[in-house]
C-alpha cells in the first residue's frame, strides 16, 4: 500500500495544530504534564465520556495523588473510588501496573514507548496517547474519535477491524504525528507538537467530527476531507460487523433482617468482579414468579416479598432490565452466602452501577417501613 500523501499530510497537520491551540477544552488532566496523572485520565476516558470522567479523576488524584499512593492503596478503596464508571478490570490493572513501576522503576514512570506498552492494561493506543501526551514523543493513537476522523478524511470503505485496514489508519496515525513532531515551533503557541497533534485528533472527533451530524462547516480540516467532499461524512467509518443490541432480563432480591441486608462480593474473572450487588439471576422467561425465583437464589422460602425498584441498564451491547424486591426471612439460614451489611454501611461498599440504585431504593424503603 502506497505511503500516505506528504502534503496532504502536512496540511492536515498545518490546519489541526493552530485549531487545537485555539480550541482545545480545558479539562483537568491537560493542567499537568505529570505522567501518573495522564495515564489515570486516559484509562477512565476508555469506554467513558469526558463529562463523567473528571469528577472521577479529580477525586482520585486527591485520594491517592501520586502512583506509590495508588500502588498502596487497599483493594476496598480503589474499587470505591472506580465505582460507577464500570469495566473495573482497569482499576486492578491500574493498580498493578503502579505496583510494578514502584517495583521496577522505582517509583518513576517509565518513558520508552515499550516499556510503557509492557505494564497491565496499557495497549498500543494508551501507551501512545502517555508517550505523547506527558512526554511529547511521536507515538501515533488509534482509538474510536480518531478512527472516524481518519476514515471521514481519506473516505475509507473498509471496515477499520481488518488487519490491512488498520494497519493503514496506525500508519496514517503515525505519519501526522511524525510530521507534527518535526514542524517547527509556532508562536503564539510553543507547544509540543506531538502531544497536541493526538490530542487535536481526539479533539476533533469529540467536538466537531461527531458520529451524527458532523458539523463540517467547523472543521479546520474540512477542505482536505474527502468524506465532506462526498457529501457523505456518516458513511465512515464502516463499522458493518457491529452486533446488535440485545436486551437481558435480570431479578434481584434485597433481603433484610434485624436492620442489615445481605449482600454478595461478584467473583474473580467475571464481569464487575470483586464488586458488591444483592443475590440475583438472570431471567430466561417471560413469566417467572419472583418467590420462585427467590427460592432458586437464596436458596430458602422468603417470609415477605414485594416489588422495589426496576433499574434499566447497559452493559456493553447488553440492555439490561433489573427487576427488584424487598425481602424479608424467618431466620439467617447458613445456605444463604453472603455478609450481612447494616443500612448506613452501605454507602461505604462499591457497589456496581445498577445495584447501588437498588441499594438507595432499599434504605428508603426500609428506613419509611413503607
Ligand atoms: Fe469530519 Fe466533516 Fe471534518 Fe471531514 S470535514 S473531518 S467529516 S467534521
Amino acid at each position: 500500500m502506497s505511503a500516505p500523501n506528504p502534503a496532504k499530510i502536512k496540511a492536515l497537520v498545518d490546519a489541526l495544530l493552530p485549531w487545537f491551540a485555539r480550541e482545545a477544552r480545558d479539562l483537568p488532566w491537560r493542567r499537568t504534564r505529570d505522567p501518573y496523572a495522564i495515564w489515570v485520565s486516559e484509562i477512565m476516558l476508555q469506554q467513558t465520556q469526558v463529562k463523567t470522567v473528571i469528577p472521577y479523576w479529580e477525586r482520585w488524584m486527591q485520594a491517592l495523588p501520586t502512583l506509590e499512593a495508588a500502588a498502596a492503596a487497599s483493594s476496598d478503596q480503589i474499587h470505591k473510588l472506580w465505582e460507577g464508571l464500570g469495566y473495573y478490570t482497569r482499576v486492578r490493572n491500574l493498580q498493578k501496573a503502579a505496583q510494578l513501576i514502584v517495583e521496577r522503576h522505582s517509583g518513576r514512570f517509565p518513558e520508552a514507548f515499550d516499556d510503557i506498552l509492557a505494564l497491565p492494561g496499557i495497549g498500543r493506543y494508551t501507551a501512545g496517547a502517555i508517550s505523547s501526551i506527558a512526554f511529547n514523543q511521536p507515538a501515533p493513537i488509534l482509538d474510536g474519535n480518531v478512527i472516524r476522523v481518519l476514515t471521514r478524511l481519506y473516505a475509507i470503505a473498509e471496515n477499520p477491524k481488518d488487519k490491512q485496514t488498520n494497519d493503514r489508519l496506525w500508519r496514517l496515525a503515525k505519519s501526522l504525528v511524525q510530521q507534527a513532531a518535526n514542524s517547527p515551533p509556532r508562536a503564539p503557541h510553543p507547544a509540543p507538537h506531538a502531544s497536541s497533534l493526538n490530542q487535536s485528533l481526539m479533539e476533533l472527533g469529540a467536538l466537531i467530527c461527531t458520529p451524527r451530524r458532523p458539523q463540517c462547516l467547523l472543521c479546520p480540516v474540512q477542505p482536505h476531507c474527502e468524506a465532506a467532499r462526498r457529501q457523505c461524512p456518516e458513511d465512515f467509518p464502516n463499522l458493518s460487523d457491529i452486533l446488535p443490541a440485545t436486551a437481558q432480563q435480570y431479578m434481584a432480591f434485597v433481603v433484610e433482617s434485624r436492620g442489615e441486608v445481605l449482600v454478595r462480593k461478584r467473583p474473580e474473572g467475571g464481569v464487575n468482579a470483586h464488586l458488591w450487588e444483592f443475590p440475583n439471576t438472570r431471567i430466561y422467561f417471560r413469566k417467572v414468579a419472583p418467590a420462585d425465583m427467590f427460592r432458586l437464589v437464596l436458596p430458602v422460602a422468603p417470609k415477605t416479598l414485594q416489588p422495589l425498584a426496576v433499574v434499566k441498564h447497559s452493559i456493553t451491547r447488553y440492555r439490561i432490565t433489573l427487576t427488584a424486591y424487598l425481602a424479608t426471612v424467618t431466620r439467617r439460614h447458613p445456605r444463604m452466602a453472603g455478609k450481612w451489611v447494616r443500612l448506613d454501611r452501605l454507602p461505604k461498599l462499591a457497589f456496581t452501577a445498577a445495584h447501588k440504585k437498588l441499594a438507595s431504593a432499599a434504605a428508603k424503603s426500609i428506613l419509611s417501613g413503607e
